[in-house]
């Protein structure tokens, strides 16, 4: 095989709780991670040269040891000591920077097309222990799927799938740290975490409903003081028909949850008027 095509997923949190900072500065978490039918694709070509080279469409991603797919491919070259290398074309759909583990989707595709391409036959425990050093979402994103995600997200459980639906996702022209939200993130005895366990116990009863009003994401506590274009998004979902709506990740992507296509459609027209030049995009979940 010289070629190798795959697409890379987005994910959403349903539910994003922080239960405490561990003295080495990681964060332990308890996540509902939800894959959502929205992709970036990768081609993957092996090369004679000893290189890897990225093409993309998006200028402001580089193309060197910054970008995620360079770091997963050098990381399979060094453990499996390949000494070809590989070109890479990426199309990037999902928004960068959003809370949608564009990167670490990226980087997991990379690993599975390795993986293909050099027939190394690895499990996906194998590819999940490699993609954990190299982030901590990369776990989760070469599993895919519906699954609760804790300790620093290396922790991975499947969990029933979430009901049918469509998701409105909006994504607002700025810029939100990562790094930011989590050092400001106060964790204390006021601190209103969401219940991630009452989530659970309607995805097991596949309740869409009772699970839309139970979403909860610890991180906007930081962001939406910060940041209240991202209440006015989810306003704005709420009002024209979202069952529940909710800011993934460290945002800024707002979420909502709609039981219909035609209403999710038209709360998207809604929340492109808004004045904060919004990507929005309706979906549904992968299967
Ligand atoms: P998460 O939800 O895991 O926090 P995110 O959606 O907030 O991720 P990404 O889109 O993964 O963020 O990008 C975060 C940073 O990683 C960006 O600043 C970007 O420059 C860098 N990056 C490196 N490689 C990639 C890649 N292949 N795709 C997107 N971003 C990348």
């Amino acid at each position: 095989m010289k070629t190798f095509r795959i697409k890379a997923y987005a994910k959403i949190n349903l539910g994003l709780d922080v239960l405490r900072r561990r003295p080495d500065g990681y964060h332990e978490v308890k996540m509902i991670m939800q894959t959502v039918d929205l992709y970036d694709d990768l081609e993957f070509t092996k090369l004679a040269e000893d290189e890897i080279r990225i093409f993309t469409d998006k200028e402001e991603l580089p193309a060197d040891q910054g970008n995620l797919i360079w770091r997963a491919a050098a990381r399979m070259k060094e453990l499996y000591q390949i000494s070809e290398g590989v070109s890479v074309k990426l199309t990037k759909r999902i928004p960068i920077a959003a809370g949608m583990a564009g990167g670490s989707a990226d980087a997991a595709a990379t690993i599975h097309a390795m993986d293909a391409l050099f027939c190394l036959g690895l499990s996906l425990e194998e590819k999940q222990k490699i993609g954990v050093k190299l982030g901590a979402d990369i776990p989760y994103c070469l599993m895919r799927g519906t699954a609760l995600s804790e300790g620093i997200g290396e922790k991975l459980s499947t969990i029933p799938a979430m009901p049918s639906c469509y998701i409105l996702i909006a994504k607002p022209n700025i810029h939100v740290s990562t790094k930011w939200v989590y050092t400001n993130l106060v964790l204390d005895e006021h601190t209103n975490h969401p219940d991630i366990d009452g989530m659970l116990a309607s995805m097991k009863k596949r309740d869409l409903l009772s699970l839309s009003n139970q979403i909860g994401n610890i991180l906007e506590s930081v962001t939406i003081p910060a940041y209240p274009q991202i209440a006015a998004i989810k306003e704005c979902m709420l009002q024209n028909g979202a069952l529940g709506s909710l800011m993934s990740g460290s945002g800024p992507t707002v979420f909502g949850i709609f039981d219909d296509k035609d209403k999710a459609m038209a709360a998207k027209e809604k929340c492109r008027e808004l004045p904060y030049r919004c990507f929005v995009f309706v979906t549904d979940l992968y299967r």
